[in-house]
């Protein structure tokens, strides 16, 4: 089980801390192209090393690292310049993709790759045209974050154990995500229905102040602290899980539609069963024609972000 991480900056650190702690792999590589950084991240989880009961193998290395790897992570990206525009950073973290992918796939890599660089839909996207690998290879983080702090919410809202929440967000991870209440449910119940018995007590409009709750958080906290990463290190460290658990688990990720939702081509958030092979099978949810639409609208926007870069 080794993982090679390209991006060693705080959303890959968060992640990499996640496996050391929850000892998911046996080898982890760190690739930066700040060399002295990646060197410092590795020291500095050696020296943790004693105290997490794994015995783990972790360096500093290089993109012929990557041979061996099961798994290549991609956290690596730049930050927006003052006055620059969304397309132009996206057009910039495409060439630090094509830095990534290109010598990943020289090494002769034949695993998963995993991203998590934002904007991550157009990034999986852009990481599966560039490898040329099959599309169940190629997965993103997606809503897998949001999904989580969703099924947080609903837990807290009806006081009830969030495991026992079974909810989605779908779609781009970012302004046009939704959920789809019609296929919400607590343990076997529908959520819609719980509102609807409820004489009042639980009411729609809260569902929705909850969807706003969880698309707008990743803004709220950036306000607070100025980044987000240790709950994006640890989704990456669940798909990681299902993928060397073979477990088969259903996880909101990005991943390829080819017809589901009406859709094809875009890499988008919707519940993928998730194994050793990477994306097993997108499950097609029996949605309502509104949420149906959403989707829609939201795969259209991420297919227009697409056009508009040269990959
Ligand atoms: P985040 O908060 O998303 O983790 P950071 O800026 O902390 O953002 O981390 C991004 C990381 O990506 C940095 O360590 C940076 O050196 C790395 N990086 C940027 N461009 C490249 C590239 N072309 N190849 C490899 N790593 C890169």
């Amino acid at each position: 089980r080794k993982v090679a991480l390209v991006g060693t900056g705080m959303v890959g650190m968060s992640y990499a801390y996640a496996l050391l702690n929850q000892a998911v792999c046996d080898e982890l590589v760190l690739i930066d192209l700040d060399k002295k950084r990646a060197m410092g991240e590795a020291m500095d989880l050696n020296h943790g090393l004693a105290f997490s009961g794994s015995n783990m193998k972790i360096y500093a290395g290089e993109y012929r690292d990557c041979a061996d790897a099961d798994i290549v992570a991609i956290c690596a990206g730049v930050a927006q310049k003052p006055g620059e525009t969304r397309l132009d950073l996206l057009q910039r973290n495409t060439e630090v993709f094509r830095s990534v992918v290109d010598p990943v796939i020289e090494s002769g890599f034949g695993g998963i790759f995993l991203v998590a660089t934002n904007p991550v839909d157009i990034m999986t996207r852009i990481t599966h045209k560039l490898s040329g690998f099959p599309a169940g290879r190629v997965l993103g983080t997606g809503t897998a974050l949001d999904t989580a702090r969703l099924r947080y919410l609903l837990g807290d809202y009806f006081e009830a154990d969030a495991r026992n929440v079974h909810a989605y967000v779908m779609g781009e991870h970012g302004d046009t995500e939704f959920v789809p209440y019609s296929q919400a449910m607590l343990a076997t119940k529908p959520i819609l229905d719980i509102c609807s018995e409820s004489s009042g007590r639980y009411k729609l409009s809260d569902l929705d102040d909850i969807t706003e709750e969880v698309r707008t958080a990743a803004y709220k906290i950036i306000d607070a602290k100025r980044a987000t990463y240790y709950g994006i290190g640890m989704a990456m460290t669940r798909i990681t899980k299902a993928i060397f658990g073979n477990e088969n688990s259903v996880l909101t990720v990005s991943a390829r539609l080819n017809g589901q939702y009406g859709a094809s081509d875009v890499f988008v958030g919707v519940p993928c069963f998730i194994n050793r092979g990477g994306v097993k099978k997108v499950l097609t949810l029996n949605l309502l024609p509104e949420e149906l639409e959403k989707l829609q609208a939201s795969c259209q926007t991420l297919q227009q972000s697409y056009d508009q870069i040269k990959v």
